[in-house]
């Protein structure tokens, strides 16, 4: 059977369970994404391998799972086939048993070297520009508060893009992401109703792997090794850390993200060897506030002198700070 709450997990797709939108016992329910705009979960998936159906439009459904895979992700068959077979739980029988036992024993083979050790940004991923394709990019980033003269500094300070190309990462804000000097993978965040909001370049990507996994790695991680004084402010998202750096700028305010709500152990290293700060500061999204476990793994960033902000009632994530709000969370 396929793991679907831990697929839909790591890929960062908000899904509902049972008893809430209408979700029934052994499902869950995602926003439909060959919906143009559902925002209320209407694609139920079933646990029990019953496949998946739109409580919308009846043609929107399916049995195989790679096929939602496949929409989902935008990926080629192969790939969504790899997931599948790869959460299946295989039941050894006594031969394979004997086999993985004399492979235990085998001379270690000579592994080829597969791995790339560059990877580039594709063609398509465009410095936005305020003509052309460039526009849909900035009236989102406008409507998110970044004004539009200074779009062109995000580029130049961050290497924020868009792609407009048709493909794969079509429509998606692009976050380029450095560690040790070089490209190790990147993130889109869509600019419409996709429900993957934020598509992110795998390790296991057929065509252009990326070198590390995005969850060891913090973004801008590179500049800020090199920023002496000021503040760094942790965030749950790209987007959260954008704005925060953008409010910040002129106050030595620098955003960072862990690209999700939980802190790795490799991101609390990186974090914590930051030691240019004058202050270092961990900055939520609202309903996350609410799970912290004291003991888990953020007291391990307060106990190395982190402090948790929080944002006011009205505001959900960094993201939607305003000049105001953002002057109530950094007053001092
Ligand atoms: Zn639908």
């Amino acid at each position: 059977m396929f793991d679907w709450p831990a697929f839909l997990t790591q890929n960062n797709i908000e899904y509902v369970s049972a008893g809430r939108y209408h979700v029934t016992k052994d499902n869950i329910a995602i926003c439909c994404p060959w919906c143009p705009n559902d925002t209320t979960y209407n694609l139920h998936i079933s646990l029990v391998g019953k496949g998946f159906i739109c409580f919308r439009v009846d043609s929107h459904r399916g049995v195989a799972p790679q096929q939602l895979i496949q929409r989902l992700l935008g990926c080629p068959r192969s790939y969504a086939d790899s997931l599948v077979a790869g959460s299946e739980i295989a039941i050894p029988n006594d031969r394979d048993f004997f086999r993985r036992l004399s492979a235990l024993f085998e001379q270690p083979r000579e592994e080829p070297m597969s791995t790339p050790e560059r990877l580039r940004l594709p063609a398509g991923f465009r410095p936005i520009e305020t003509v052309g394709t460039g526009i849909m990019f900035c009236s989102y980033l406008e409507r998110r508060g970044f004004a539009i003269p200074h779009i062109r500094d995000l580029y130049k300070r961050y290497d924020i893009r868009g792609c407009a190309d048709g493909g794969r990462w079509h429509g998606r804000v692009i976050f380029p992401v450095t560690s040790g000097g070089r490209l190790v993978s990147w993130t889109g965040r869509h600019i419409g109703g996709n429900p993957i909001r934020y598509l992110t370049l795998s390790v296991n990507d057929p065509d252009t792997p990326a070198l590390r996994t995005i969850k060891d790695t913090v973004l801008w991680i590179d500049s800020l090794k090199s920023i002496r004084g000021g503040t760094l402010v942790v965030c749950e998202g790209p987007f959260d850390a954008l704005k925060v750096s953008y409010l910040g700028w002129e106050r030595g305010i620098h955003g960072t993200c862990l690209f999700g709500k939980s802190l790795t152990d490799s991101q609390r290293d990186q974090l914590q060897a930051l030691d240019g700060f004058d202050r270092k500061v961990v900055l939520l999204d609202r309903g996350m506030v609410d799970h912290l476990n004291p003991r888990g793994r953020f007291a391990a960033l307060e106990a190395a002198g982190f402090e948790m902000r929080f944002l006011p009632q009205y505001v959900k994530d960094p993201g939607e700070l305003t000049r105001e709000t953002f002057d109530l969370v950094f007053r001092d």
